[in-house]
């Protein structure tokens, strides 16, 4: 654990408050993020950058919850954003502009506009349509779009191949191999700043060595094209940095990382941005459930909770693995069962086959690592109200997001 979450004579808390309490009075299912362990994984990249000129964009994608965004924007954070509803986040969080930039494959017309009316620091673009697109967007409002090509070096992720996007055959960025004609052909481009270069080779990366391998392959680009006449001046070397969802599991060496990019960006006299996502929000997240009910049926021990992939879908979309902590530990010995909720889809589960304490009906558990792609991927699937969101600071917490009541899920509907 990260040090966020811990037991104090056998309950769980987070930092100086007990999640049981949580739980108890804001109901289940409830996400419920540490304040201190946001800001502690941001500190590490600030720490390992420090001196360096450089801009640590947290993904939006990953928690775009305001109350986080807004505490991370305190400390310091521009932010990556995939669409224009993320961009209306941030702003709402009060996020500087000037350190937000737009990356995605399928940006519209509208979302454009909006990025450039707000003065965002630059666009990832992933195709010539698209920087084409730009240019005579940012033309027509009298701006200059400042750009970056997002380029694929060709690298393997080695993640899940829902979450590895750096490879060739991947719908992302522009092949490395042909990215340096499409810079020579896009600096021509009116209305365009294309000033930098980008990647992201894919996420829940916990070997560094793809991501160093990936840069180095950005920094041979940068170098190729400033020979050619194209100088640029900034390098965003994406997210992906891993979480140990397993206790056994390693954390990713982020110093080695950050030691090998910092070089990288001192080399190339360049502004070094990285946009990492789940480091920060993961570990510093937790879903609270309580168990409903027990049976057993095929010779298996089923435990029925309350949350489920409408919650939290990573196990169901990608066979992730959370930890599952009891909120008491009741002490009265293990069981291995499958955690299942109350949706209706086989592949709506929490855990299969795992050890867990003895746990009965009414009793509480935690689901571990779940501040990222979490609750941003929520969904009204079998008409379930989005759970609540809670902020915990020190001894004190509370709800930064309302449960979604039943009158939520009809908004906008007609008979
Ligand atoms: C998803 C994404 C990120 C964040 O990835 P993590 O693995 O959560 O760090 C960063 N940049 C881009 C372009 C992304 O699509």
């Amino acid at each position: 654990m990260n040090g966020a979450f811990e037991y104090r004579d056998g309950l769980l808390f987070c930092e100086q408050v007990d999640l049981t309490e949580v739980a108890a009075r804001a109901g289940t299912p409830c996400y419920v993020y540490s304040a201190g362990a946001l800001r502690r994984a941001f500190g590490v990249f600030e720490e390992g950058l420090a001196g360096l000129p450089h801009l640590v964009c947290f993904a939006v994608k990953a928690n775009g919850n305001l109350a986080v965004l807004r505490l991370l924007a305190e400390a310091g954070a521009g932010f990556d954003i995939v669409s224009g509803g993320e961009l209306f986040r941030v702003l709402r969080a009060g996020a500087d502009p000037a350190k937000i930039v737009f990356s995605g494959v399928g940006k519209t017309r509208e979302e454009i506009e909006a990025a450039l009316q707000a003065g965002i620091h630059s666009f990832n673009c992933e195709s010539e349509a698209e920087l084409m697109l730009l240019s005579s967007l940012a033309q027509h409002l009298g701006k200059t779009a400042r750009a970056a090509i997002r380029v694929n070096p060709d690298v393997d992720a080695a993640t899940h191949p829902y979450i590895s996007t750096g490879l060739k055959r991947h719908k992302f960025g522009i092949d490395i191999a042909e990215a340096e004609q499409l810079y020579v052909r896009a600096a021509e481009l009116p209305g365009l700043a294309l000033e930098g270069a980008s990647c992201h080779i894919g996420s829940q990366l916990l070997d560094v060595a793809p991501l160093i391998e990936a840069a180095e392959r950005m920094g041979a680009l940068v170098e190729r094209l400033r020979a050619r006449g194209i100088a640029l001046r900034f390098l965003d070397l994406g997210g992906g940095l891993g979480v140990p969802y397993r206790k056994d599991d390693p954390w990713p060496d982020v110093p080695r990382y950050l030691a090998a990019v910092r070089e990288l960006a001192e080399r190339l006299q360049v502004e070094l941005l990285l946009e990492p996502g789940r480091f920060i929000a993961g570990p510093a997240g937790t879903l609270l459930s309580r168990v409903l009910y027990r049976k057993t049926g095929g010779g298996k021990e089923f435990l029925i909770v309350d949350a489920s992939m409408t919650e939290l879908i990573r196990p169901a979309l990608y066979e992730a693995h959370h930890e599952m902590l009891p909120l008491r530990q009741p002490g009265r010995g293990r069981l291995v069962a499958d955690i299942v909720g109350p949706v209706c889809e086989s592949s709506d589960f929490l855990a299969e086959e795992r050890e867990i304490e003895n746990l009965l009906p009414g009793d509480y558990l935690a689901v571990m690592t779940a501040g990222a792609y979490g609750f941003v991927m929520a969904s009204n699937y079998n008409a379930r109200p989005r759970p609540c969101e809670v902020l915990v600071e020190g001894g004190r917490w509370r709800v930064v997001r309302q449960r979604e009541s039943h009158e939520d899920l009809v908004r906008g509907e007609e008979v």
